[in-house]
């Protein structure tokens, strides 16, 4: 009895799931002309506004991380998002260290939001200088680029959901990868916010939430900007999300918002994969694993295999691919568009 009740509800949830799911509304493609026209090239070339101050070593606990910091807050705080910082002592190899995850939230009442997240600590090499480009540079630019480019949608009261991006700290090891020695910030922050309450909001039914439970879904992004990249689908539960992805990304590319170094007739180069199947299904280690555990939605967005960059001297300016950072950074703009329902053709039904 228990368990035909139990497959009923589980039925029901599936329904509403759907329901939910398939409520997505793409965006008309003068929507997305729109959102294209909106970047601004200067910002995220590696000497640009967003991206060149990204580009120095960033390690946890030093100078250069906090000046990274101050750069990525006095950006959102301009912008008057909510800006808090989870600062924390841990033990590393090398000593305790000072970390510090920022944390910036658009439409704070909203019950729940989407969080977008990347890590801006850099990782710590004894005999060169690694800046971590790809590494991730690149993906808080984006971010930075996301919010700017957004802002002036999202004070509207059509907004779907709050809007958060998360920048983690600490996420690389100091010496070497193990649970002990590494996601630091993340491990911080998801045991922080599954003790805090929150007030229920009237789309709960549960008496109480936590601020885990109040995350629709993290989009993590890693290792991003370089050429070649292919991303796989990871997860089941955020299936619909990478399908859309990668259906925006085709939209984008027939509607002549995609760029393209190569000749006109070349293949453009897409990033999504919905065909192919992930190698590293389950097994990649990154700043989603304390979410994931404690049951967030995580659609985790890292190029497998890694950029062939990753983890070296070479992960540096030289690697960054201009038009891949360009798409990249219209595609996450009109996936939170389309996600978040804004209006960006000014008050008319979409
Ligand atoms: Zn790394």
């Amino acid at each position: 009895m228990y368990r035909l009740q139990r497959l009923k509800l589980q039925s029901l949830l599936l329904l509403w799931w759907t329901a939910i799911t398939s409520a997505y509304r793409p965006l008309p493609s003068a929507a997305l002309d729109k959102l294209t026209s909106l970047s601004v090239n200067e910002r995220l070339l590696v000497n640009g506004s967003f991206l060149a101050p990204l580009l120095v070593p960033r390690v946890a606990g030093t100078e250069n991380n906090v000046k990274v910091r101050n750069f990525i807050k006095d950006r959102f705080e301009k912008l008057n998002w909510k800006v808090e910082e989870d600062k924390f002592v841990d033990d590393t190899p090398l000593g305790q260290k000072e970390f510090s995850n920022i944390i910036v939230t658009k439409n704070p009442q909203y019950a729940s939001r989407l969080v977008l997240a990347a890590h801006y600590d850099s990782k710590y090499y004894e005999h060169f200088e690694f800046i971590g480009a790809t590494d991730s540079s690149v993906p808080c630019a984006i971010l930075l680029d996301v919010a700017a480019t957004l802002d002036q949608y999202l004070d509207t009261a059509r907004v779907k959901s709050g809007l958060q991006f998360i920048f983690f700290d600490g996420e690389e090891a100091f010496v070497e990868w193990s649970d002990d020695d590494s996601i630091y910030g993340a491990k911080h922050l998801a045991e922080k916010w599954e003790k805090q309450v929150v007030p229920t909001g009237k789309y709960h039914t549960s008496k109480q939430s936590s601020m885990l439970d109040t995350i629709e879904v993290m989009v993590l992004l890693d290792l991003l900007g370089a050429s070649n990249a292919k991303v796989y689908n990871l997860f089941r539960s955020t299936s619909w999300l990478f399908e859309h992805m990668g259906d925006l990304e085709h939209r984008l590319v027939t509607t002549g918002n995609w760029r393209h170094d190569g000749d006109e007739f070349d293949e453009p180069d897409m990033i999504f994969d919905t065909q192919g199947v992930d190698m590293f299904h389950g097994q990649i280690q990154d700043d989603h694993i304390p979410f994931l555990i404690r049951g967030v939605n995580v659609f985790h967005i890292i190029p497998t295999p890694f950029p062939r960059v990753w983890h070296s001297i070479h992960d540096n300016a030289d690697a960054v691919d201009a038009t891949v950072v360009q798409n990249l950074a219209v595609l996450f703009r009109c996936f939170t568009a389309e996600y978040l329902e804004l209006d960006v053709l000014g008050h008319q039904e979409l």
